[in-house]
């Protein structure tokens, strides 16, 4: 038959740490102090699995399960000696929460079971305190008002306040035993007030309820909520632990408190916790009273702090890691009630991770497998100052995290001129265009009124690595008037504002922000999992700028440089436009040839930086139209220059409109239509190659053709390629080798990605477009929807933040199967966000690519992520990776 029930306490334990699954985080844990001898008051704990079988079954117990309860109750009143509801000797047990993973503050727990009016009558003649059973009657009767029958706490609690109103006292601990008593009197009115039944005084009939309240709370919609932002499965189920009550709140003997065997935001290595003499339960983080700092226990209660530091050494050498614990002093008795792994800032975690390597507790894999890689992105930004005090405005989504102080402009132009003179600037527009990056670029941060986490300007700028908050809604901008209004404030152009992308915060006037450090010991851990991973990790990006933040942080090659970028900058947008509006062949080859030579010193540049690293250029991908003017003003500018008519540019405009733009005339569609595009650009990056090689500088140049959907549209792109690099070589009279290859980025590429690798040195997913491709969904509208999907449970998660394994994932495997068979040695990267997304780089590792691309900031965080998804996964990944440093 199926057991449900497990003891845990002196000499009854029947559990441990390793049965987390079953008995919850904190049972398991209960059982596990229990069996290192450590003082844990008596219980037991009922499975996760009762609580499965209680949802399936609809409310109903499963067999056995209440037999098994009362069974384990008689145990629990042998024990200690006295019974539930017992008028003379009565056993007060908590009935506690714990599912499989903490879930703070989620879900419920009642404390004082068993109370009525005979066993408070009890407990105070046998504890010889009125105070304290009355007390501990009042602050049961709200428990179980508030977590079992659902009412509002709040009505408690007004009435507790004017109880010490009548009484003119400041505390809980202050008011008089005859106020407590008729406390509790008014609390059992208010249950019968609101509920329309007397509070139940038989104690077995309290505990089922209560029971049952602990299981139906992992359903409450806040317990939902906190899963879905955690990623914790619905079916999981809570466990309960109904435990032997110890009391802090006994007078001044007593106390309760909460502790870390190290600082939880430096890491420190030094007991760190606080407590409250006379209190119990969550009175030390409820606020009522200002907890003091552990360090003074040793005065007041020097025995019990000596066992607690004791306690607390022996529970971090065994769990080896640091450690939350709960505990409570009765009377001068000290009783341990929790324990569990303590939440930590990505500071202290890797300060404690490299810490308890260097102190022998741990090895390096394990500290690797500590860390969360995707909480590392809080030590890769400015933050704000946690000691400054915000005046907050408004508040939209955070898109991209990290903090920003900046004057606010309201025009890509705006921003750049002001860039320019050295200001800090932060771009607020009610949305942004791909015609606003030179804006972005130039800003510091970017404030968005419109659009959702997967906007335009959310993308962009994580992109970028630049704060960003988006879908601000309360504020109005006003872009022609250059101001924004919230509440009546207005802020001007110039006027200077903070933004937190991890909040979505926006506050008037300069803050204080604290850079980040990466600081010598994450340096450490990066070390250590460079050592180990197979997985290559290189940068997307455009410029030697960004080339160098990636060398930097440790990239290992370019995984994506979007030559149009470099088409839109400064003067050269000029050129590009008169490529665009010429008639015939030949003034299109004189526009190219202006433009020739910008791209020869852009790819020097980017050669420079990467000297022996790969560098992956993508030709030309945008529809022309993007490029061409769009206000009246730049209309006529052209025409000027041109030498044509407004209406002449008018109609080549429109000649380019497109409906879809993003399924039109792009990536190598736009080269083969015209092919001198990228035969220029091909001339463009190989001679740069050559120029900087006669420099004694290594190019490994990696020429890749965009939106390929059928091998014939490689195979000629690349002859043009291999056409223009045999004149480079012979008028420079050096040759540099270089690869050409594809960006998958179509289902159907990855379809017949056999017969593409045949024209292939190598592939590299393009993730986001293939992301859009296979939903058939665009980003930019993406917003309008996804967000409540991703609410109400459509989709797992956002498929453009982290890859989706089974539509996307599935089409990149057969890339990868299809390819290989074709070439076994072809090269395989990504470059799109997932690069630099820790779910993601695991699925690429197990989909054996050579390596991730990603934004220069997050490439720390995916050299994390790759060394942990190989520990995880060990037999997985490319047998001899191809896109490590020196692999090439
Ligand atoms: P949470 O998961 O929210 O921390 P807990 O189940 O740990 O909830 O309980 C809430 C509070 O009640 C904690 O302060 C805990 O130490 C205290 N508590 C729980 N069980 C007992 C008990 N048997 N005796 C005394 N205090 C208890
Ligand atoms: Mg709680
Ligand atoms: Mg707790």
């Amino acid at each position: 038959m199926a057991r449900y029930t497990y003891p845990f306490g002196k000499g009854r334990t029947d559990g441990g740490a390793d049965m987390r699954n079953l008995l919850g985080g904190k049972g398991a844990n209960l059982a596990e102090m229990s069996g290192l001898g450590l003082p844990v008051p008596p219980g037991f704990t009922i499975s996760t699995e009762a609580c499965v079988r209680y949802f399936q079954r609809e409310g109903e117990y499963p067999e056995g399960l209440w037999e098994e309860i009362t069974e384990h109750l008689a145990g629990l009143e042998g024990v200690l000696e006295a019974k539930l509801g017992d008028p003379e000797n009565p056993l007060l047990v908590s009935v506690r929460s714990g599912a499989r993973v903490s879930m703070p503050g989620m879900m419920d727990t009642v404390l004082n079971l068993g109370l009525n009016d005979d066993s408070a009558r009890g407990l105070a003649a046998r504890s010889g305190s009125d105070r304290f059973a009355y007390d501990s009657y009042r602050r049961f009767l709200t428990m179980f008002g508030d977590v079992v029958l659902g009412l509002e706490f709040r009505d408690f609690e007004m009435r507790l306040e004017a109880l010490k109103d009548r009484e003119g006292v400041r505390l809980d601990t202050e008011i008089s035993v005859d106020g407590l008593r008729s406390l509790a009197e008014e609390f059992k009115g208010l249950i019968r007030e609101k509920t329309g039944r007397d509070f139940p005084q038989v104690p077995i009939d309290q505990l089922k309820v209560a029971i049952n309240a602990v299981f139906d709370s992992w359903n409450s919609e806040r317990a939902g909520a906190y899963r879905r932002i955690n990623r914790i499965p619905d079916d999981w189920g809570t466990a309960v632990n109904v435990q032997a009550m110890v009391f802090g709140n006994l007078g001044e003997t007593s106390a309760t408190g909460v502790a870390f065997t190290r600082d939880p935001s430096t890491g420190e290595r030094k007991f760190y916790g606080e407590f409250l003499v006379n209190a119990q339960g969550e009175d030390v983080v409820a606020g009522i009273r200002t907890p003091e700092p552990i360090e003074r226990l040793a005065d007041i209660m020097p025995e019990s702090y000596q066992q607690l530091e004791g306690i607390y050494q022996t529970l971090e050498s065994h769990y080896r890691d640091m450690q939350d614990l709960e505990f409570t002093i009765q009377d001068g008795t000290l009783y341990m009630l929790q324990t569990r792994g303590g939440k930590r800032t990505a500071t202290a975690a890797v300060r404690i991770a490299v810490d308890m390597v260097e102190e022998g507790l741990i090895t390096k894999n394990e500290a690797l497998l500590r860390l969360d890689a995707g909480q590392m992105e809080q030590l890769l930004h400015p933050q704000i100052d946690p000691d400054a005090s915000l005046n907050v405005i408004a508040k939209g989504l955070g898109g991209s995290p990290g903090a920003a102080v900046g004057e606010v402009v309201f025009s890509t132009r705006q921003a750049q001129e002001l860039a320019e003179r050295g200001k800090v600037v932060i771009l607020v527009r009610t949305e942004t265009s791909p015609e606003d990056i030179g804006g972005m670029d130039a800003s510091q941060a970017i404030l968005t009124s419109r659009g959702g986490l997967t906007s335009h300007a959310a993308v962009v700028a994580r992109g970028m690595g630049k704060c960003c908050v988006v879908g601000c809604e309360a504020i109005s901008v006003d872009e022609t008037g250059r101001k924004f209004s919230v509440d009546g404030v207005e802020v001007k152009e110039g006027d200077v504002i903070t933004l937190n992308g991890s909040t979505g915060e926006v506050i008037l006037g300069s803050t204080d922000l604290v850079e980040p450090e990466l600081g010598g010991e994450f340096e450490k851990v990066l070390e250590w999992a460079d050592d180990i991973r197979k997985l290559g990790v290189w940068a997307n990006a455009d410029t030697p700028n960004d080339a160098r933040a990636a060398r930097e942080k440790g990239a290992e090659g370019i995984g994506i440089c979007r030559t149009e970028h470099m088409f839109f900058e400064g003067g050269r947008i000029r050129a590009v436009r008169e490529m665009i509006i010429a008639e015939t062949d030949e003034e299109r080859r004189a526009a190219l040839a202006k433009i020739l030579p910008m791209q020869i010193s852009d790819f020097e540049g980017i050669f420079g930086v990467m000297d022996g690293l790969p560098t992956v250029i993508r030709l030309l991908d945008p529809p022309l139209h993007e490029f061409l003017p769009k206000t009246d003003e730049d209309l006529k500018a052209l025409a000027k220059d041109t030498q044509t008519t407004v209406e002449h540019i008018k109609a080549i405009s429109e000649k380019h409109h497109e409906f879809n733009p993003m399924l039109g005339l792009r990536g190598c569609r736009l080269g083969l239509s015209h092919p001198e595009i990228y035969e220029m650009q091909a001339e463009a990056i190989l001679t740069a190659a050559c120029t900087v090689a006669k420099r004694g500088v290594t190019p490994v140049p990696e020429i890749m053709i965009p939106l390929v959907a059928e091998a014939s549209e490689l195979r000629v792109c690349r002859e043009i390629v291999e056409k223009a690099g045999r004149e480079v070589f012979e008028r420079e009279g050096v040759e540099v080798g270089y690869k050409v290859g594809t960006m998958i980025e179509l289902p159907r590429a990855c379809i017949v990605a056999d017969a593409v690798a045949e024209h292939a040195d190598f592939f590299s997913f393009g993730t986001n477009d293939l992301t859009q491709t296979v939903y058939g969904l665009s980003r930019d509208d993406a917003g309008e929807f996804l967000p409540a999907y991703v609410e109400r449970n459509y989709l797992s998660g956002d498929p453009f933040i982290a890859i989706d394994p089974e539509g996307v994932g599935a089409m990149v495997r057969m890339g990868v199967d299809l390819g290989r068979k074709t070439r076994p040695d072809l090269k395989i990267g990504i470059c799109g966000e997932h690069g630099g997304e820790p779910s993601s780089v695991a699925f690429f590792y197990d989909a054996k690519l050579d390596y991730v691309s990603c934004s220069p900031y997050r490439v720390p965080i995916a050299r994390l992520a790759a060394a942990q998804a190989q520990l995880r996964n060990p037999e997985g990944g490319v047998k001899d990776g191809k896109g490590r440093a020196g692999a090439n």
